[in-house]
């Protein structure tokens, strides 16, 4: 039998329909050493696309844990948490997360997606109500989805909508949920007014730290611990800034354990390979050190940068992110503009719907501690050239 057999037409029509939407994806092979430069189908560029915010990826005492790790643990959990795969690593890191957030408690998750699912699904039933940030990451729409809680969408970053909603609500239990920085737009959700808003009404905050973790914060907590304000579930993932894999929950004691218990994301899952454990710890004590700081403080600066240079792009911003969306609208243009950019070496993926919404297409450039103020002059330039 030939390996194409009559039954994959079945899938064309579909594809050409999301080709003609400009919407067709295909993932771009990468080659070589996470870090500031990365070679993309072939071509070297100065790499703008990653969430390897502080380099943590290519860091070398990271993947010295790791292979200590491996030598010491093997390679693979072989089960799941509850039944054989809860190794000391697991145990370890999660107590060093419980106190590097100031938490009672921490568990980790394969992923941030499995995580938002695994939250989401465990704490809430139909009885209860959630308030999410219409910008909200497709984990925790898709969470929202599968927990069959009541689920209402407020305008992005729009405390009084939110609170309009919770007037009129009354449900067992609330949850409000948002993103910290937000992963598409690079802006910061109110958590001050939300945590306000939570305890006016008894509602529960989950914030969600994936682009907030390592990069906020004194000691790199998120965005949450930099504004003094305390979620009762706070969600972060160890793939982006920390540069490994995995995502993790901190909370109340009763919390965490609840979410052992039924969150099934977490629990028919095989737990994840001890040594991206040890390396995730060793990336958070750096990020939680003074090198953390540093790293911070290069990160930040490189952000006034761009932000000063590419002005004429994007206006000028109350508070400027390591994730910067350039607006484009078109998906086929902005496909066009990031391979022009491309080939002149940088590397700024465009983003597209269901990404983002319809008729919103970006290039969303991301900041690095390690980018040098040569790099970022070069991606300006040839922004202004590309896309002005
Ligand atoms: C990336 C991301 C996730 C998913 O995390 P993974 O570990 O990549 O699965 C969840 N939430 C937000 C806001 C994200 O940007």
């Amino acid at each position: 039998m030939s390996a194409r057999s009559e039954k994959s037409l079945e899938w064309v029509d579909e594809l050409l329909a999301i080709g003609r939407a400009g919407l067709l994806r295909s993932m771009p092979v990468v080659d070589g050493m996470p870090g500031r430069m990365i070679r993309v189908n072939g071509v070297d560029a100065i790499n703008f696309s990653g969430n390897n915010y502080l380099d943590m990826a290519g860091n070398k005492s990271v993947m010295a844990a790791m292979s200590e790790a491996a030598l010491k643990y093997g390679n693979g959990a072989t089960a799941s948490r509850l039944i054989a795969g809860n190794t000391e690593a697991h145990r370890e890191l999660e107590e060093y997360i419980a106190v590097w957030k100031g938490a009672e408690k921490a568990v980790v998750f394969g992923s941030g997606y499995q995580a938002n699912m695994g939250i989401l699904t465990a704490l809430t039933n139909d009885e209860d109500l959630i308030l999410s940030d219409e910008l909200n990451h497709a984990s925790i729409i898709d969470g929202c989805r599968l927990s069959r809680a009541k689920t209402r969408i407020y305008q992005h970053l729009d405390v009084d909508a939110a609170k309009k909603i919770l007037e009129k609500a009354k449900y067992r239990r609330i949850f409000v949920v948002t993103e910290s920085v937000f992963s598409m737009d690079g802006d910061f959700a109110p958590l001050v007014e939300l945590g306000k808003l939570c305890e006016e009404f008894g509602a529960f905050l989950m914030v969600d730290e994936a682009h907030g973790a390592g990069v906020k914060g004194p000691e790199g907590q998120g965005l949450a611990a930099e504004l003094n304000v305390c979620p009762e579930i706070q969600m972060g993932t160890l793939g982006k800034a920390l540069g490994v894999a995995g995502a993790y929950v901190a909370g109340s004691e009763p919390l965490v354990k609840l979410i052992i218990n039924k969150a099934r994301s977490f629990i028919y899952t095989t737990a994840q390979p001890p040594p991206i454990l040890s390396a995730a710890m060793e990336a958070i004590r750096i990020v939680a050190s003074d090198k953390g700081c540093q790293l911070r403080q290069k990160l930040n600066d490189n952000v006034l940068l761009l932000n000063k240079l590419i002005r004429p792009l994007v206006g000028t911003l109350a508070a400027p992110s390591h994730i910067v969306p350039i607006h484009i609208g078109d998906s086929m243009d902005t496909m066009r503009i990031s391979q022009s950019c491309l080939k002149k070496g940088v590397f700024v993926q465009g983003i597209r719907y269901p990404s983002v919404p319809e008729g919103s297409a970006r290039l969303r450039l991301t900041l690095m501690s390690s980018h040098t103020p040569d790099d970022i002059r070069k991606a300006a330039n040839i922004l202004l050239e590309e896309a002005g």
